[in-house]
């Protein structure tokens, strides 16, 4: 079974009512929920557990990791940060979750600033499919609405995505690339947009198949795991002296 380990920054749950109402098991809660629903084993860490819940053996026993932080990217410690990095590039795969746009594991990983245009107007989100042969597009169809989400807009400062999977239309007239697949090393990334902490956005059926269908196609490593370093050749080298002359 994919193990999936779900992180949270888990603040504003704790300190905003309005958020706490809309998340009452936390947005870790509910994310958990679906993906326990659609057959994962699923775990839950969090910010303010010791190394923010992601230790080498939590990861060692990760097949995907999802991210959603938003106001305290800063607090995530630089060695956790390189810890995670060094995992994906191993085959874990990540699944960066609405703000996560700003964690310092998204941008090391982009090499970007990953900045965009934002509006929290409580808006009218369209998710369109434009990659339908995609695994994360399975039983989207043509996509699917949102009816209320706060706005983000382009141009979204990412390194032009291996696959484009989504495109979100806004009721304020805004585009964005909402589903955006990368390749980093083994591990695959997928940066998916929606998901604002006052909106019951990870409740939603066509988000939690969206998130379901990423881990599934994340679980799976790029490949074998390669040998790097020193080597001996291959075959015997013969020593040849180089003449100054020629
Ligand atoms: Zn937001």
């Amino acid at each position: 079974m994919t193990r999936v380990t779900i992180w949270n920054e888990y603040r504003q749950e704790r300190t905003d009512a309005a958020v706490g109402a809309t998340y009452p098991d936390g947005i870790h809660g509910a994310v958990a929920a679906g993906l326990r629903d659609a057959g994962f084993d699923v775990g839950v860490a969090t910010l303010d557990e010791p190394e923010h819940g992601l230790t080498d053996a939590v990861l060692a026993a990760t097949d995907v990791l999802t991210w959603w932080g938003h106001a305290a990217h800063p607090e995530v410690a630089d060695d956790v940060v390189e810890r995670v990095q060094r995992r994906v590039l191993d085959g874990m795969g990540l699944i960066v979750l609405h703000s996560g746009h700003h964690s310092k594991i998204f941008r090391r990983l982009m090499g970007t600033s990953c900045d965009l245009k934002w509006r929290e107007a409580g808006e009218r989100e369209r998710i369109w499919v434009v990659d339908p042969a995609h695994p994360i597009a399975e039983g989207l169809g043509d996509g699917f609405a949102i009816e209320e989400e706060e706005m983000y807009g382009e141009h979204f400062d990412v390194p032009a995505p291996d696959r484009l999977v989504l495109v979100s239309w806004f009721e304020g007239g805004e585009v964005f690339r909402s589903g955006c697949c990368y390749e980093r090393g083994r591990g695959r990334i997928f940066y998916f947009r929606p998901g604002h902490e006052t909106h019951p956005t990870y409740f939603h059926p066509g988000v939690r198949r969206v998130i379901a269908n990423a881990a599934r196609w994340a679980s799976q490593p790029m490949g074998a795991r390669p040998e790097r370093g020193n080597r001996q050749p291959l075959e015997p080298l013969s020593i040849r002296s180089i003449d100054a002359t020629d």
